[in-house]
C-alpha cells in the first residue's frame, strides 16, 4: 500500500513536472516568436521616415549645390523624419514589452491639419498626388504622433497598392470626426478583406514582393486604434480601390465642442 502510495506520489509529481516543462517549452516558444515579430515590425515601421530621408538626402546630393533654395526643406523634413524615427523607435521597443507602457497624450487636435502636414511629407517623398480635402475645424481627441502613424500606414498601403492619384477626406459625421484615404488601386477581394488585418497576411505574396509589405502594416494599425480610442474601417473593391477611414471622438463634455 505505502509502495503504491509512493508510486502514486512520484507520478504526481513527474506530471507536476511534465507540465512545469511544457509551460516552460511554450513560453520560451511565445517569446522567441514575439521577438522574430518585433523585429519585423520595427524594420517595416522604419521603413517610411527613412525612405523620406533618403530621398532628401540625395536630392541634396544630386542638386543641393545648384539649388540653394532646396536646403531648408531638405534640411527640415530630415530633421522632423529623423524624430519621428526615433520616436518610433522608443514606441516600438514599448510595443514589445508591454502596450500599457505606451506613451499615449491625448490631446484635441486638428484634423485637417494634420493629415495635410502628413500628406505634405508623403507626397515629398514619394512623388505621388495626395489631394487633401479638408474641412475648417474638424477636430479629434487622440494622440497626435500615434494618428500620423496610423494615417502613414494607410498612405503607404495606398501607394503601393495604386498607381493613381491618393485622395484624403477630412469631415465630421455625427459627433465623430474622420480621415479617409481614398486610392483607385487594385483593391481587395471581399473574401480575403478580414484577412489583411493578420500579422504577416499579404493578399498576393508573390506580387506584393517588390515594394510591399510584410503584411504587419494593419496589425499594427489595429493595435494602435485601439491604444488612442479611433476606430478603423477598410472598404474595398477588387479592380476598383480602397478606402481606409479613420473614426476619431471629439471630447465633447471635456472641451465643450459638437
Ligand atoms: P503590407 O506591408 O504587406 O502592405 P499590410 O498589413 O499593411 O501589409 O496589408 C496587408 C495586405 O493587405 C497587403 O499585403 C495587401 O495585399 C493588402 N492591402 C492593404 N492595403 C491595401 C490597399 N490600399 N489596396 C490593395 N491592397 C491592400
Amino acid at each position: 500500500f505505502k509502495k503504491l502510495k509512493l508510486e502514486g506520489q512520484s507520478k504526481d509529481e513527474l506530471m507536476e513536472m511534465g507540465m512545469t516543462f511544457n509551460d516552460m517549452i511554450q513560453l520560451l516558444e511565445s517569446n522567441y516568436k514575439s521577438q522574430e515579430q518585433f523585429v519585423a515590425n520595427a524594420s517595416h515601421e522604419l521603413k517610411t521616415p527613412l525612405t523620406i530621408i533618403e530621398s532628401y538626402a540625395s536630392l541634396l546630393k544630386r542638386k543641393g549645390l545648384d539649388r540653394p533654395e532646396l536646403f531648408n526643406e531638405s534640411i527640415e523634413a530630415i530633421h522632423s523624419e529623423a524624430i519621428r524615427m526615433k520616436e518610433m523607435t522608443e514606441q516600438l521597443l514599448l510595443l514589445a514589452k508591454h502596450k500599457e507602457q505606451w506613451n499615449i497624450s491625448m490631446e484635441v487636435l486638428d484634423l485637417s491639419e494634420l493629415a495635410m502636414g502628413s500628406a505634405k511629407a508623403f507626397r515629398n517623398a514619394y512623388g505621388r498626388e495626395i489631394h487633401v480635402n479638408g474641412q475648417h475645424e474638424v477636430f479629434g481627441y487622440s494622440d497626435e504622433s500615434k494618428l500620423k502613424q496610423l494615417l502613414f500606414i494607410f498612405l503607404d498601403n495606398a501607394q503601393k497598392y495604386s498607381d493613381d492619384r491618393i485622395v484624403v477626406d477630412v469631415g465630421s459625421l455625427k459627433g465623430e470626426g474622420y480621415i479617409r484615404i481614398v486610392d483607385r488601386g487594385i483593391g481587395i477581394a471581399k473574401d480575403k478583406l478580414p484577412l489583411v488585418f493578420d500579422r504577416f497576411y499579404r493578399v498576393d505574396a508573390a506580387r506584393n514582393r517588390q515594394g510591399g509589405g510584410v503584411g504587419l502594416g494593419l496589425s499594427l494599425a489595429v493595435e494602435i486604434a485601439e491604444a488612442i480610442g479611433v476606430r478603423i474601417e477598410l472598404h474595398s473593391v477588387e479592380g476598383e480601390g480602397t478606402t481606409a477611414e479613420i473614426w476619431i471622438q471629439r471630447e465633447v463634455t471635456k472641451i465643450g465642442l459638437c
